[in-house]
């Protein structure tokens, strides 16, 4: 069994009226905030489940959260500063939201690696498949896991395909939306594999979810967030796959590897 997702502190102050907080921040853009657990009475919003509270310099996650409605409210937050932090905001066009979401699941996940960690515990231990993305997180997997071929987004299958330099022309990657396929350079290398791999898909997602190219921000930000979840818990492959490109960019490559000498 993977560690507890749940930090001691945490644990302690379950159903308790104080807040306790989460042993890591999260950085992104000019941002730094702490993580805390708070009891629905301390909520700045008492309506919501989570609260972007930037004044205070701090996301508020409701202390009754659990599972994958934890992981999912948190992910929200991520996508909401995200978009924040780039001017990414209604009247933007899809291609800004969808380069907006790429960008920062990568900044989050590279400068933040204990968040990171936790929120890929959070999903090994309810997302059900028994996927040990923790282990892909601490690059503890006996070889790099492999590009899928095929993922289900919104339900519906979509191809992922390496094209050449020929076929790439002066893109990395595009997004063939007749043929509902997310196709990738070949010689995609570090950071920029998981950027364009989140981001062609992320066109697919938009794809799936009718997202007009000038949408309302809730539009876009909601089909992002049940897109995406829906892409980790029903594609453990693809994602254990992202996971390994997204935290490892020094060793990130499309190209198969060496064969290991005598
Ligand atoms: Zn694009």
């Amino acid at each position: 069994m993977p560690p507890s997702i749940i930090p001691a502190a945490v644990a302690a102050t379950r159903g308790a009226a104080c807040a306790a907080w989460a042993p890591f921040h999260v950085a992104l853009g000019p941002y730094q905030l702490a993580v805390e657990f708070r009891d629905k009475s301390q909520m700045h919003d008492k309506r919501k489940l989570a609260c972007l509270n930037l004044e205070d310099g701090r996301i508020e996650l409701r202390q009754d959260l659990q599972g994958m409605k934890l992981a999912e409210v948190f992910l929200d937050c991520i996508i909401r500063l995200s978009h924040f932090s780039k001017g990414c905001q209604q009247g933007c066009v899809e291609e800004a939201y969808t380069h907006s979401f790429a960008t920062g699941m990568v900044e989050f996940a590279q400068r933040n690696p204990m968040a990171w960690l936790w929120f890929n515990l959070l999903l090994t231990e309810h997302g059900g498949r028994n996927a040990r993305y923790d282990r892909v997180v601490h690059g503890a997997v006996s070889r790099p896991p492999r590009m899928p071929k095929r993922i289900l987004v919104g339900g519906h299958p979509v191809t992922i395909r390496s094209i050449t330099k020929a076929e790439t022309g002066n893109a990395f990657g595009w997004y063939h939306f007749s043929n509902r396929e997310a196709q990738l350079y070949s010689g995609l290398t570090g950071s920029n594999l998981a950027v364009v791999a989140l981001h062609e898909i992320t066109h697919a997602v938009h794809h799936m979810y009718d997202i007009k190219q000038r949408d309302k921000h809730q539009n876009f930000k909601h089909a992002q967030l049940k897109g995406w979840l829906g892409i980790m818990k029903d594609n453990p492959s693809a994602w254990r796959w992202l996971v390994w490109v997204i935290s490892f960019p020094a060793k990130a490559s499309l190209a198969p590897a060496a064969p290991e000498a005598a």
